[in-house]
C-alpha cells in the first residue's frame, strides 16, 4: 500500500492505494480508499470500483481530480512501507461530544445530505473540517 498526495489541489494525503493498485494500468476506483482518521470520519469519496475513472477520481477533500495529464496518480514517496495509520501526519480528532448548539449539527447535517464536503461544511459553520466529520460520524 502507498499514500495517494492530491497533486492538482490541495496536496492532503487522503487515500492509500488497495491490492488492486498497479502503476502501469490506468487508475480506477477500486486500486484506492480512503484512510484513517477520514473514513472514520464520516468521509465520503468516489466509489471504490473500477467504474469510477478519470477526472471521477477526485479529492474528497478539496474536489481537484487525482490524476496528472498522463492518467497517473502521485505517491508520497516512500510511503509504500508506511503503516496504515498515518499517525503523527495528521492532526488528533476532535471529540464527537464537544458542545455543538443542535441548530449547526442541523446545519451541518442539512450540508451533508445536499452532498457537501466536510472541508466546505466546515467553512459554511465555521467549524475545522475534522470536527465536522467527528459531528457527521456521532449523529449518523
Ligand atoms: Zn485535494
Amino acid at each position: 500500500m502507498a499514500l495517494v498526495i492530491c497533486q492538482n489541489g490541495c496536496h492532503g494525503v487522503y487515500l492509500e492505494t488497495t491490492e488492486q493498485f498497479d502503476p502501469d494500468k490506468t487508475p480506477h476506483g477500486g486500486m484506492f480508499r480512503l484512510v484513517e482518521p477520514y473514513k472514520g470520519n464520516g468521509w465520503s469519496s468516489f466509489p471504490e470500483h473500477e467504474g469510477v475513472t478519470g477526472a471521477a477520481l477526485e479529492c474528497p477533500d478539496c474536489g481537484a481530480p487525482y490524476l496528472n495529464s498522463s492518467n497517473r496518480v502521485a505517491l508520497v514517496p516512500g510511503s509504500e512501507e508506511a503503516p496504515k495509520k498515518l499517525g503523527p501526519l495528521t492532526p488528533s480528532t476532535p471529540a464527537p461530544n464537544a458542545v455543538v448548539s443542535p441548530e449547526i449539527i442541523a446545519r451541518i447535517m442539512e450540508l451533508k445530505a445536499a452532498g457537501k464536503k466536510p472541508k466546505e461544511i466546515g467553512e459554511a459553520v465555521g467549524l475545522h473540517y475534522m470536527k465536522v466529520g467527528a459531528i457527521i460520524k456521532a449523529a449518523s
